[in-house]
């Protein structure tokens, strides 16, 4: 089942997402549908907060460019480790359509997780897996990668912001639009 994407301002996007303490045939289907949702909107990564769902819970898929056969899913996701040296990479984001901004992060990570049987899983990721994962554990975190930026550049993104929280940019997959679109919308008389 597809399910809408949170957009910009919706405040389920600024709530920390709380751990996953039981593995429910409820979550493995938020799993699929998160994923099926993921692929209808042509992302590569999607977080609960941006189904609405405000749980630890995360999937990744980049594709076979960079040898991943199957897609991740990543329960109570944790960075134990970040590189020191850091790389800039263009980002983008479903809860924030038509705006990709270059970002300056850890070129590589150490992320532990529980896999959707439980088990405690370790990875170690670099390129654009490491960035996906980075950017979608902000989102548990209720932060966008635009929070990310230098202050100046985030001012420069302040109208695009403004355009997307009043519901100007309406992306090509079905959405929940924060209250500020929401108040703003014709109201059917
Ligand atoms: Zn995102």
């Amino acid at each position: 089942m597809i399910l809408p994407i949170y957009l910009y301002d919706h405040p389920v996007l600024r709530q920390k997402a709380e751990p996953i303490t039981e593995i429910t045939p409820e979550l493995r289907k938020l799993a699929r549908d998160m994923l099926e949702t993921m692929y209808a909107a042509y992302g590569i990564g999607l977080a609960g907060n941006q189904v609405g769902v405000p749980r630890q819970i995360i999937v990744v898929d980049i594709g076979k460019e960079e040898g991943m056969e199957r897609p991740l899913v990543l329960l109570n996701p944790e960075l134990i480790a970040t590189s020191a040296e850091t790389v800039d990479m263009e980002e983008g984001c479903l809860s924030l359509p038509e705006l990709r901004e270059s970002v300056t992060r850890p070129a590589s990570v150490q992320v532990r997780y529980l896999d959707l049987q439980g088990q405690e899983r370790q990875l170690e990721a670099e390129g654009l897996l490491a960035r996906v994962l980075q950017h979608e554990i902000d989102h548990l975190q209720g932060l966008y990668f635009v929070d990310r930026l230098p202050a100046i550049r985030r001012l420069f993104l302040q109208r695009k912001l403004e355009r997307i929280a009043r519901g100007e940019i309406v992306p090509p997959y079905p959405v929940v639009f924060g209250p500020t679109a929401v108040a703003q919308a014709p109201k059917v008389l």
